[in-house]
Formats: C-alpha cells, sequence, structure tokens
C-alpha cells in the first residue's frame, strides 16, 4: 500500500511523533540511521537529506562524500520499543548523489534495477526468507566460550523460559511494523531460534530483514540477551542459516508451477534454477559474505556444501519442496545457500540476475541429486558433475572476481569494493597465527 508524503507528514502530527530515523545500509549490509525532525520531513521528501557518507563502508568514493537520503514514504513506521507516546519514526531511504540521481553504490538501488529488468520480461520477484540466529547470555568476550540461553533443540517447547516470550515480543513489534510472520520455532541448536517471513516482493523483504535483525537485537538487549546472525558462532554447533524461498509471478500467476509437469516445475523454473547453480560460485562471496560463513557451509549441520538441488535433499543448494502453491505461497524453489549475515539486497540481486540468465540463455538443468550428497565420495560426486561450493572466501572471491555476470548486477562500484574490502578481511584473518596451531604445533617441534 503506498502511502504519500502527506499521509506520513499526518500520521506524525497525529501519533505526536518527535523525531523520524532515515535508514540505510552500507555494502555490508549494517543498518545507518540519521535522526530528523518532524519539520524538516518535507524537504526529506522533495530534496533529500544531506549526509556526509565518507566514512560508510562503500558508500562513497574519497572525492565524493556529499550523498542524499530520500525516504521512501511506502516504509513510514513507528518503532514500537520506542513507546508509544511521543514516538520514533523510521522510513527506508535510497541513497541519492548530490544531483538527485540513485547513488550507484546503494545496495536497494541495485537490487531495484535488478528487479527492474525482470519486470521489462513482465516477471515479479518475491522472496521469503527462514532466518536462524542464536540467543546468548552476555556479549563474546576474548578467552570465553559463548553462552547460548537454553539447551533445547529442534522445535522444541521451552517452559516459559527466554525463547519463547522472546519470539513473542519480537512477532508483536514486527506485526505493529506491518511485517508479517509465517512461522517461528526453536532451531536445532541451543538457544537458536528462526523466524520465518511472509512472502513480499524482495525488495520489501530486503528492507523486513534489515528491520527484523534491529528488532531481534533490541528485544533481546531488552530481555538481557544478546542475538547474533553471525553465520558460525559455534563449530560444533549448527550455523545461521537464512533459507529463502524464491518465486517469480507473472500477472499474479506462479510461473514456476506448471501443474502435471515432472516436479510441478516449469520449464522457466528449471532454467532459473540452472541459472543457481551454474553461478553459484560467482555470486557466493554475496550470500556468503564473511570469511566465518565459509565455516558454516563446510560445518555440516545441514548447510549446504555442494551445488546441487533435490527434494528431500537438506544438503543440496536448492531444494524443490513437494507441497503445492497455493494463491498466497510462494515458496517453489528453496535456496539454502544464504547466512542470516548477508546484505540482503545484493544477496537478492545476484540470485535474481542467476536465475534470470538461466531463463534468457536457456541453462538446461542437470539431473537432481536425491542422495544426501554428504554421503558420497569426491568421485562418484564428480561422476555425477556436483561441484562443491567454495571452500573458504579466498577462493568465493577468485570466482567473483572472473564474473561478468556479477559485475554487470553490482555496476563497478559495488563490485571493486568488495574485492578490495574482502580481500583485507581475507588477508586480516590469514595472517594470525590461531589457537588450533598453536595448540597443534608449538610443543610438537
Ligand atoms: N541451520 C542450518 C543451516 O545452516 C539449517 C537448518 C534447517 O534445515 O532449517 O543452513
Ligand atoms: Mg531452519
Ligand atoms: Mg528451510
Amino acid at each position: 500500500m503506498e502511502r504519500h508524503h502527506d499521509d506520513v507528514i499526518r500520521t506524525v502530527q497525529d501519533r505526536d511523533v518527535r523525531f523520524i530515523r532515515l535508514w540505510f545500509c552500507d555494502v555490508v549490509g549494517t543498518l545507518k540511521s540519521v535522526a530528523i525532525s518532524p519539520a524538516d520531513l518535507e524537504t526529506a521528501f522533495t530534496e533529500g537529506i544531506g549526509i556526509d557518507g565518507s566514512a560508510i563502508e562503500g558508500l562513497t568514493r574519497s572525492y565524493e562524500s556529499d550523498m542524499l537520503l530520500r525516504p521512501d514514504p511506502a516504509t513510514f513506521q513507528t518503532l514500537p520499543w520506542r513507546g508509544e507516546v511521543s514516538g520514533t519514526g523510521r522510513m527506508m531511504c535510497d541513497v541519492l548523489t548530490p544531483d538527485g540521481d540513485p547513488a550507484s553504490s546503494d545496495p536497494r538501488r541495485v537490487l531495484r534495477e535488478v528487479m527492474g529488468r525482470a519486470e521489462a520480461q513482465g516477471l515479479e520477484y518475491f522472496t521469503h526468507p527462514e532466518i536462524e540466529f542464536y540467543l546468548f547470555d552476555e556479549p563474546w568476550k576474548q578467552g570465553r566460550p559463548l553462552r547460548p540461553i537454553d539447551s533445547a533443540g529442534y522445535f522444541d517447547h521451552v517452559h516459559h523460559a527466554g525463547g519463547q516470550d522472546f519470539r513473542r515480543t519480537v512477532i508483536s513489534y514486527l506485526e505493529s511494523m506491518n511485517i508479517q510472520v509465517e512461522y517461528s520455532h526453536h532451531e536445532n541448536g541451543p538457544g537458536q531460534n528462526e523466524i520465518d517471513l511472509r512472502y513480499a516482493d524482495a525488495l520489501t523483504t530486503a528492507d523486513n530483514i534489515l528491520t527484523f535483525r534491529t528488532v531481534v537485537k533490541e528485544v533481546a538487549l531488552s530481555m538481557g540477551q544478546v542475538a547474533s546472525f553471525m553465520p558460525k558462532p559455534m563449530f560444533d554447533r549448527p550455523g545461521n542459516g537464512m533459507h529463502t524461498h524464491l518465486s517469480l509471478f507473472s500477472h499474479g500467476k506462479n510461473v514456476f508451477h506448471e501443474p502435471g509437469a515432472e516436479y510441478g516445475l516449469s520449464r522457466t523454473a528449471r532454467q532459473f534454477i540452472a541459472g543457481l547453480l551454474r553461478h553459484a560460485s560467482e555470486y557466493a562471496v554475496l550470500t556468503n559474505q564473511f570469511v566465518n560463513s565459509y565455516k558454516r557451509i563446510w560445518g555440516a549441520q545441514e548447510a549446504p556444501s555442494f551445488i546441487c538441488w533435490g527434494h528431500n535433499n537438506r544438503s543440496a543448494l536448492v531444494r524443490v519442496p513437494f507441497h503445492k502453491p497455493t494463491k498466497t505461497t510462494s515458496s517453489r524453489v528453496e535456496f539454502r545457500g544464504l547466512d542470516s549475515a548477508a546484505n540482503p539486497y545484493l544477496a537478492f540481486a545476484a540470485l535474481l540476475g542467476a536465475g534470470m540468465k538461466g531463463i534468457e540463455e536457456e541453462y538446461e538443468l542437470p539431473e537432481g541429486a536425491e542422495d544426501t550428497v554428504w554421503e558420497l565420495t569426491d568421485r562418484e560426486r564428480r561422476a555425477m558433475g556436483i561441484e562443491p561450493l567454495p571452500t573458504d572466501l579466498f577462493r568465493a572471491l577468485e570466482s567473483f572476481e572472473e564474473s561478468e555476470l556479477m559485475a554487470e548486477i553490482l555496476g563497478e562500484q559495488v563490485f571493486e569494493y568488495i574485492l578490495r574490502n574482502k580481500h583485507d578481511e581475507w588477508h586480516t584473518y590469514r595472517s594470525q597465527v590461531t589457537g588450533v596451531e598453536l595448540e597443534t604445533t608449538f610443543g610438537r617441534i
């Protein structure tokens, strides 16, 4: 539902909102916020609000530090944890150059553009994320093991304990901000939870994910806990995945579904999945952006390590659930590679771009892999044409660097920034002498 500027201004007056936070994110996907007063709203809508972007990851080049934020009125909501009276509102923003053009470095711009290309072919892109995260008793401190808030497991009912109250509060906050929740449950790891957002167009979903992470962190803090979306916080426990169901609609119809076809998959869906598989190593840096992301991918515990698709195959990168789509279900293709720490704008853009490439070039979908791919030998996997995902950030960067498709989807500025930033992260990591090395080598020679 589109709200106009006047509606926002009226709501701000009616609800006595004193501050309006303008939200946007950097290339990594970290939420950034600038507060303005109601008196500045009109200007914000018409001209934009100037910010100095020079200190923000990837947003500007050194010679262009001034940027404008233009709020999207359709995203106006009040923040439920800031109190009902004299509240605080927020809007997601587009980042513009001083001339008023979309900033090429704005992750929202990247996603909008790829979606625009699909729309030109009559296709609307919807996503539905299952977001996993951990709750801990206290922040991480050097030398102290992390302490999850409970020791429950998958779908466990936790008696009046932190987890349930926690999810209840998170969900009511989200719903008051017009973010609908589909399911929530305790996940496999101790203190690990999952909350699934209802499907929406991918831009709205990406906005919702940023809000979601903030709400989860706020609620955790208010309960004396700490929430983490880190891909693999504990080496011997499951990681935080963000499986996302992807679908394309045309005139209100799910074009991935074809009644009577094998597994109900249309030709378009098969080509789209083929695109996701063929370009998986190229976009891994976007779906799995940290050194730590690859510890999840290669740490088993139901995270996918191999580039294949299947039905009941939870080790596959792409799973096609059996259940039939209804009008309200967008769930046809479950992409299991994403982790909860991704920048959702860039990750969704890359997945759409890869899938669309499959459609445009009519890629052939390889055979599905129904076995648990983990149980096969390397030789068996190779014989089936199943490649591994990159084993670490460095290998992911090698594939990314070679990818014309990624350069085209992201635009030169974001592409170059990611290369630089992620190579730095890799070098910092690689230069460390770790506890494991000391433990295994120090006294040995
Ligand atoms: N935590 C698992 C992952 O890292 C997923 C568990 C599940 O199947 O929901 O992807
Ligand atoms: Mg899960
Ligand atoms: Mg799932």
